[in-house]
């Protein structure tokens, strides 16, 4: 079907325009072998597929502002009118007023592109890492909202706090060239 079709490549598109910006998002996700100056091997990450968004890194990190915070990954994302990561079902209103997004500090942005789809992208300063549209996302949606951690803020602890509470055990460690382990259209 012609319209299908149509639909498919728009997306497509949308999703490959998007896709620097998301690594950019997160900075360095290419060649970080480096971290804050030191030269270190190994550093702590979030499994996405495990992370059962329960709550713990927002609350957790040795800082006061967690170094987990929410990463979008564009490739995945449904540009949905209606997002569930964004939208809180109970009460629920099509309207961007606080009171009917999901997220406590308003970090979810929500910009019109064309009919029918919507935008969602992180301002990342006021992400507290609670994962609360991360179980909207894959509740209802695609899954595309997960958490990371962001290793500009991150201290690499020794033992990492979060991980030891983490009811997951989502937490690992990863090369440091290879810091990120995002989701993929494939792993969906
Ligand atoms: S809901 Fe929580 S994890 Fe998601 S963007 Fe807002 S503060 Fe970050
Ligand atoms: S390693 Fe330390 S700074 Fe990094 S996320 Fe874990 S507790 Fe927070
Ligand atoms: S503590 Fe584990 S399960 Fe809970 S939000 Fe963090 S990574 Fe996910």
């Amino acid at each position: 079907m012609p319209q299908r079709n149509d639909d498919v490549t728009r997306r497509r598109f949308l999703r490959d325009g998007l896709w620097g910006a998301c690594l950019a998002g997160i900075g360095g996700v290419a060649g970080f072998a480096a971290h804050k100056g030191q030269k270190v091997d190994w550093l702590w990450q979030i499994d996405p597929y495990k992370c059962t968004a329960c709550g713990n890194c927002a609350t957790h990190c040795v800082l006061e502002e967690s170094a987990v915070k929410c990463t979008h990954v564009y490739g995945i994302c449904g540009y949905c009118e209606i997002c569930f990561g964004f939208f809180d079902p109970e009460p629920f209103d099509i309207h961007e007023g606080a009171e009917n997004q999901m997220c406590p500090t308003g970090a979810i942005l929500r910009k019109f592109v064309e009919e029918p789809y919507y935008e969602y992208t992180i301002d990342r300063p006021l992400c507290n890492g609670c994962g609360k549209c991360v179980k909207g996302c894959n509740a209802f949606g695609n899954g595309s909202l997960f958490l990371q951690v962001h290793h500009d803020r991150c201290e690499n602890c020794n033992q990492c706090a979060i991980a030891a509470a983490c009811p997951a055990q989502a937490f690992r460690r990863v090369p440091a060239d290879q810091p990120y382990l995002l989701k993929s259209v494939d792993h969906v």
